[in-house]
């Protein structure tokens, strides 16, 4: 795809950005940390790049969902776990907050969001609602002009650091599961929200947490969406959503493409540079036509997306396929670079640790199998 001035641009200045900001060691320390670095997200946005993809008459920088990829992508190179800190804000938050929020709500949010002053985090699992995500049980119940939440969810990326969650409840039981859930934007500092850590191998920045809502009161205003409609206000967006892996792995999977081609290049054993065993340059060349294809499908089904083509199949295939060349790119990576590569000072293991996510989260691999084997005409599956 060819990027317009406007967006080669962007994806410059976004690079620029990173390289300054996020050098060599920089994911890796803030992965050790288990912190996310918030000055730098703060400067990130006092740069304008968390308006892109809002409305300049929210205070944004307009723009859609190719600039958004652009962002992702670009971030993800340098620090994957940035990349899906702005991701939560910039495509779960913004992106619902644009297709079934109210006006009142995206005056409210929106300048927040792109300022930088308000982070948001998603949260749907439950520890019973895992991969079957809408047997959630988390419940609101209305009382007056306001609704009182109880439940428990589970694996709430970054609600430690987040100002808002975007917090799915039951708010009645109806015949079939899908229905009667209801989306809340909910203030994480309101009292009776606890919010335990939970220890992960990857994506340690953001951190990883269950979150228990004891009698949390949310404003009926904040009801994102229609009331019971959760499900399709969900799917309304989730097609950008799962689009979004995409450029958050292709960024990772160049860089480990370029770093372990230098290793080879560099390393010497038996008196010449591994790199020049056959056996070393086939496994890199199988990551380069992996990088390809990942650059391919990413920029096709952004400019697909943004021209309004239904593409939702073709988004789960994609976001299945890269999740899995991503786990190949890192364990090649790794492989390439011997020891060195499983040391903590080498960038290689933490794509590793942070690739495995890839095909866990957001819809697993099977799950990803199971929504194409229904599309192309196979029954069965309970969904
Ligand atoms: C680090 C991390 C961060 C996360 N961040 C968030 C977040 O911010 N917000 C949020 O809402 N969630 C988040 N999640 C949750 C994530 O989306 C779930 O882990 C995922 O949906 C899988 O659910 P589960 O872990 O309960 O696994 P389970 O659903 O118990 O699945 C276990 C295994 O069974 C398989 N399986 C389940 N059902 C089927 C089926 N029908 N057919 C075939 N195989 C099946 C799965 O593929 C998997 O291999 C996060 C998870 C992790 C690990």
């Amino acid at each position: 795809m060819e990027f317009t001035p406007e967006q080669e641009m962007l994806r410059e200045s976004v690079r620029a950005f990173a390289i300054q900001e996020m050098p060599e060691g920089f994911a890796r320390e803030w992965d050790m940390k288990g912190e996310p670095p918030l000055d730098t997200y703060q400067r990130f946005a006092d740069a304008g790049f968390m308006g892109v993809g809002i409305p300049e008459q929210y205070g944004g920088q307009g723009g859609g969902i190719v600039e958004v990829a652009i962002v992702l992508h670009e971030l993800s190179r340098a620090m994957m776990s940035f990349a899906i800190m702005v991701y939560r804000s910039a495509i779960h938050a913004s992106g619902g907050l644009q297709i079934y929020g109210t006006e009142e709500q995206r005056e409210r949010f929106l300048p927040g969001i792109a300022s930088g002053h308000l982070k948001f985090c998603f949260s749907l699992s439950e520890p019973d609602a895992g991969s079957d995500a809408f047997n959630l049980k988390c419940r609101a119940v209305r009382d007056g002009d306001e609704y009182v939440v109880n439940g428990t969810k589970m694996w709430n990326s970054f609600a430690r650091h987040a100002d808002n969650v975007l917090l799915a409840t039951r708010t009645s039981d109806e015949p079939r599961k899908q229905d009667g859930i209801t989306f809340f934007v909910v203030d994480l500092s309101s009292p009776g929200i606890e919010i335990t850590p939970i220890e992960t191998i990857g994506e340690r920045a953001s951190g990883t947490n269950m979150v228990t809502y004891t009698d949390v009161r949310v404003p009926a205003a904040n009801i994102l969406g229609t009331e019971g409609e959760g499900h399709r206000n969900l799917q309304a967006n989730l097609e950008r959503e799962r689009f979004s892996s995409l450029p958050i792995n292709l960024g990772p999977m160049e860089a480990i493409l370029e770093e372990a081609v230098e290793y080879a290049n560099t390393r010497e054993q038996f008196g010449q540079a591994i790199g020049r065993f056959q056996a070393i340059q086939h496994m890199l060349a199988d990551v380069a036509v992996d990088v390809n294809i990942a650059r391919t499908l990413t920029w096709d089904l952004a400019r697909r997306i943004a021209a309004g083509e239904p593409c939702s199949l073709e988004v789960s295939m994609a976001k299945l396929w890269i999740s899995e060349a991503m786990m190949r790119a890192s364990y090649t990576g790794m492989q390439v670079m011997g020891g060195y590569g499983y040391t903590l000072d080498s960038n290689m293991q933490l794509h590793w640790r942070n690739a495995r996510l890839g095909t866990i989260g957001a819809g697993s691999s099977e799950i990803q199998r199971n929504i194409i084997a229904r599309q192309i005409g196979l029954g069965g599956q309970p969904s």
